[in-house]
């Protein structure tokens, strides 16, 4: 356990007025991602000697490991994670005229490729607590047209994926998981990516999961695996290709009679050099995640063990069994109303200026894209959604659980906290 932060009167006096900032050292790598050794360096210069970039051999080992680690039976390598949830979309049968239910507070991967097939999006509110698509209003817009429901963790938080299925399973509706951020969290003691009937993440280099640039499908599903080796794997298609069960690809023989072209007209062959760095990026991800999860958990008990109100963390609730994974993107939630009304846009530049990286809202909602509309679908005013850039804000993702520094950057943000609701900081 931490120590209680002190007050100090010199420390207390905002940096935005003149006073100390709260973040003195230097950060050092505190931030450093990703973190990359001579073990990735080897990895990747073995595929790069033996000129094996485009081969599978080590992408199926890849597939293999990724698919342990989960607990499933298909793992499927992509280029990056917007082609892997592409690839999911499909192998859930998303087609012409088909609705896909999405939640609007996200990034556009998320769901924009269903427009590419012929699909239309019919965006949803998100909870202000989770951050996630809201289940309740997700009832509200299913349709006889309704295929899929994407649910994205979003910013590592898991969604309400008991509530997403028990709307969808009993309607024949699909969930698609999109675990870009979210990658090794826990949904009530399960990993994220194994709770609906598909998921698709991105492994690009800023995620916390990392292979260079790439993406993963992760199913338990036979026909959706195929359906998405089919898509965009030309040459796994052919009969001699096996999966690293050693079964053929594609049984179904809808499917294997158009072998040799894939049915997207996509080529989603992942670059091995990516394969090799993922590999022991996997290996040591678990690790390096539960650091993470000691320092961010560290942060926001410091910061919450002082606030009463106004700013807490966005991560589930203690005991609940879900956790946030390797924290990307970290944020906080911010209520307006219990910090004298000043937005958190100003809340922020001051606590930027104590020395922290701080930076209000998250990604701007979908839905007040003109993409969508102009694209045939049907664009609802979403008030929960809309209000939430003005509900949260960003937070340092700190790699390394080291108290001392951690502190610092937890005592700028009570200092501000205290400013602003005392009255003194506006
Ligand atoms: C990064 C991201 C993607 C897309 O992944 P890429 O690898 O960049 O194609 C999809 N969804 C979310 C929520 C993301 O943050």
């Amino acid at each position: 356990m931490s120590t209680v932060l002190k007050p100090s009167p010199s420390v207390e006096r905002l940096a935005a007025l003149g006073g100390p900032k709260a973040v003195q050292a230097p950060a050092g790598d505190l931030f450093s991602w990703p973190q990359i050794g001579a073990e990735d360096e080897a990895a990747v210069l073995e595929v790069l000697r033996r000129g094996a970039m485009s081969g599978t051999d080590v992408t199926l080992q890849f597939e293999q490991e990724f698919a342990a680690w989960h607990g499933v039976k298909f793992a499927l390598a992509h280029p990056n994670g917007t082609a892997a949830i592409l690839a999911a979309l499909y192998g859930c049968g998303v087609g012409p005229g088909d609705e896909v239910i999405a939640p609007s507070f996200t990034f556009w991967a998320s769901c924009t490729q269903a427009l590419s097939l012929g699909a239309k999006i019919v965006f949803a509110e998100a909870e202000p607590h989770s951050l996630c698509i809201d289940p309740r209003d997700v009832e509200k817009r299913i349709t006889p047209r309704t295929k899929a429901i994407v649910a994205t963790h979003y910013c590592a938080h898991p969604a309400d994926m008991d509530a997403l299925m028990a709307l969808a399973r009993p309607r024949g509706i699909k969930v698609i998981e999109d675990v870009s951020h979210a990658h090794g969290a826990l949904y009530k003691g399960r990993l994220c990516g194994t709770l609906g009937d598909a998921a698709g993440m991105s492994l690009m280099s800023g995620k916390s999961l990392i292979a260079g640039e790439a993406g993963m499908l992760i199913t338990q599903d036979r026909k959706v695996f195929e359906r998405a080796v089919a898509f965009g794997h030309y040459e796994r298609t052919q009969a001699k290709s096996k999966y690293f069960t050693g079964e053929p690809y594609l049984t179904d023989p809808e499917l294997a009679k158009y072998a040799g072209i894939p049915l997207g007209g996509c080529k989603h062959r992942l670059n091995q050099l990516s394969s090799a760095l993922g590999r022991v990026q996997l290996k040591h991800y678990p690790r390096r995640m539960e650091a993470i999860q000691r320092a961010m958990t560290r942060f926001w008990d410091l910061i919450e063990r002082e606030v009463e109100s106004g700013v807490r963390g966005h991560r589930p609730a203690p005991g609940s069994g879900s956790t946030m994974g390797g924290w990307y993107y970290p944020h906080g939630l911010y209520e307006p109303e219990k910090m004298n009304g000043v937005p958190v846009a100003r809340f922020c530049a001051m606590v930027a200026a104590e020395g922290m990286d701080c930076g209000p809202g998250a990604n701007v909602p979908l839905h007040l894209h003109p993409l969508f509309a102009d694209r045939g679908c049907v664009i609802e005013p979403l008030p929960v959604t809309e209000s939430l850039p003005g509900r949260c804000f960003g937070v340092p993702w700190f790699k390394h659980d080291r108290a001392e520094q951690i502190e610092a950057y937890a005592r700028g943000v009570v200092k501000v906290v205290r400013a602003i609701q005392r009255g003194e900081a506006r």
